[in-house]
């Protein structure tokens, strides 16, 4: 899978995506981690990359010919197997589902982050495939958000976690059932013990228990 981030702080996707799990599975080419800057491609002098929004209001608004440049060299032409994100506190809600949905159907995910106000309506309406939102909150950038979406597509691809029966076994998988409790060595910490169960070595009460105390998702 192949991630392509337009953000005006590349330094912030890398500082994520070159460490830990994901520094791993690009070394292994499971995946890779692609920034480009819209700033680079800007024509004027102090290169432009945000202005005032027409109409009035606060903040600045990003421009969309240095994103059209950038989009047109992160996706050239449409493909099928290439999405194009906006990150947008106000699109699709980001869930399991879609990072199932993008891991299956896409081989390329290229993300627009938007900064200050937000960016000119007209990449969301010509220039994208779709607007994803990652909570109903609101962040300073789309950096955070792409770095979610990568990270839940990317544990995903095959090979990337080091052991594939953890994806089968955790939370928001298809069926939609919480996690049960884990707990490791030692057995008695202070005066807070592991359940005796689990502990039993008997797989069928060890099964029963999980069942019985799956954390329900709110
Ligand atoms: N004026 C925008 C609004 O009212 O929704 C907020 C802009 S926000 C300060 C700057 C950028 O951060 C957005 O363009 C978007 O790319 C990103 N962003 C902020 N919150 C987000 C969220 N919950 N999900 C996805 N992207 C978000």
């Amino acid at each position: 899978m192949k991630f392509t981030v337009i953000t005006l702080f590349p330094e912030l996707i890398a500082a994520y995506t070159n460490a830990a799990m994901l520094g791993r599975a690009q070394k292994k080419h499971l995946i890779s981690v692609a920034t480009i800057n819209p700033r680079d491609f800007t024509q004027d002098a102090h290169q432009t990359v945000d202005d005032k929004p027409f109409g009035g209001g606060a903040g600045m608004v990003m421009k969309i010919e240095p994103l059209y440049r950038a989009i047109k060299k992160a996706a050239p032409r449409k493909n099928k197997k290439c999405r194009v994100i906006l990150l947008s506190a106000s699109g699709r809600p980001f869930t399991q589902a879609v990072a199932q949905e993008f891991a299956a159907r896409y081989t390329e995910l290229v993300f627009v982050c938007g900064r200050y106000e937000g960016v000119d309506a007209r990449v969301a309406e010509h220039l994208v495939d779709e607007e994803l939102s990652v909570g109903s909150y609101v962040l300073t950038g789309g950096e955070l958000p792409a770095l979610t979406v990568i990270d839940a597509v990317a544990r995903l691809i095959q090979g990337v976690l080091g052991n594939a029966e953890s994806l089968a076994e955790e939370s928001h998988n298809t069926d939609n059932t919480g996690e049960y409790p884990q707990y490791t060595r030692p057995e008695k910490f202070k005066t807070w013990r592991v359940p005796p169960e689990l502990l039993s070595g008997n797989h069928a009460a060890i099964a029963a228990w999980r069942r019985k105390n799956l954390k329900k998702i709110r």
